[in-house]
């Protein structure tokens, strides 16, 4: 460390990305990312748009707002739009965590979080979910932290309902819930319709994991006109031009297709099931996941040794250290192929231990 790191952020431990291994000889199950590119017209839109590129981003991404609040039957005013969800979610802690009362989250949620309420030197509770990996509800009704819940969670995949957030968000008008629906479309319902009733909801949205967009960049959010106003008025004292210009292209037109978009999200949903099922069938334990990733065990087969497995024979998975999921590995749901592929080789990698099926 060089002495000129600023003291504030000596301790600091960085939030650690999935690989991203330069040759693509992997299968890269390892990151959430979709296994479908954009269409054609994407491409296009984005090749069109580069003739301007000497020019600013519009700051107030306006065009593509309109549509994103037509499309989800809001006020433009009650959008949001950033470089990826991430920078939302930073956005957030600055914004809604007061120092005095600080924020609280699962023990087992998006590792994030405790990365931006670190950075900011901001307090922040651990809420161990319940040995299912489900929410504890009435612990969260009861803190007076602004709360972060992932929906469905990540990575193990569970979702809650809205009904079930919403005696959250009711049970403490005056704390801010910052729910993530980064993978909503696989398979859970949105909590969009809390927004007409509370204003003391956020909700994050991304174009990573649904919309083939990962590499655009590309975050957005619905919140009461107040909340986003006051979101703005950070994002405009950083970076008022933190969406790029081929990024909005992209975006707009992706936003145009979203018949593909959803149609894409059922292919993924069937090909979820289909893999748990063979998952299942070979004695693994797979959580009920509603998003576009498997978590996974198995009880004869250490999530360490599984991954590595994996790994030798070409495919990426996404294991943690963290101890109350070790024995775990999340995989992420490529095409109906990869995940054959992905199958197959985990049957080898059994039967190469002698486990039985
Ligand atoms: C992937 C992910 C995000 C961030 O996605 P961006 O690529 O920054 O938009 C946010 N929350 C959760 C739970 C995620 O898994």
């Amino acid at each position: 460390m060089s002495r000129f790191f600023s003291s504030r952020y000596r301790d600091l431990e960085a939030y650690v990305p999935g690989e991203q291994p330069k040759q693509m000889k992997y299968i890269k199950l390892n990151t959430n990312e979709s296994p479908f590119p954009p269409s054609q017209s994407v491409a296009d839109a984005v090749a069109k748009e580069a003739s301007r590129l000497p020019l600013y981003p519009d700051p107030e991404c306006t065009e593509f707002r309109e549509e994103l609040a037509a499309l989800y039957g809001v006020f433009k005013e009650e959008t949001f739009v950033t470089n990826g969800s991430d920078d939302i979610l930073n956005f957030a802690f600055m914004a809604f965590v007061d120092p005095e009362i600080g924020a609280a989250f699962a023990d087992i949620t998006y590792g994030f979080y405790e990365v931006f309420a670190e950075l900011h030197h901001l307090p922040y509770k651990k809420i161990p979910l319940l040995d299912d990996f489900s929410l504890d509800i009435e612990a969260f009704k009861k803190a007076n932290e602004t709360l972060f819940i992932a929906n469905p969670n990540a990575p193990t995949g569970l979702a809650l309902p809205p009904s079930v957030i919403e005696e959250i968000v009711s049970s403490n008008p005056n704390r801010m819930v910052v729910i993530d629906e980064a993978y909503v479309e696989f398979g859970a319902e949105s909590c969009l319709p809390l927004l007409k009733k509370y204003d003391n909801v956020l909700i994050v949205r991304t174009f990573s994991k649904s919309r083939s967009l990962a590499g655009g960049r590309l975050g957005y959010a619905f919140g009461r006109q107040e909340i986003i106003s006051e979101l703005n008025t950070l994002k405009y004292s950083m970076n008022p031009y933190n969406v790029n210009r081929l990024t909005l292209a992209a975006g707009l037109e992706i936003l145009r297709l979203d018949e593909i978009v959803q149609e894409n999200c059922r292919q993924i949903s069937l090909i979820r099931e289909r893999t748990a099922q063979k998952l299942t069938d070979m004695g693994f334990f797979v959580t009920d996941s509603r998003a576009n990733f498997l978590f996974a065990r198995h009880p004869q087969l250490s999530g360490e040794e599984y991954y590595a497995e994996l790994k030798k024979r070409g495919v990426l998975v996404r294991h943690f250290s963290n101890p109350r999921i070790v024995e775990y590995n999340r995989i992420s749901i490529g095409s109906a192929s990869d995940m054959e592929t992905f199958c197959r080789l985990t049957a080898e990698i059994l039967k190469e231990k002698e486990i039985s099926l």
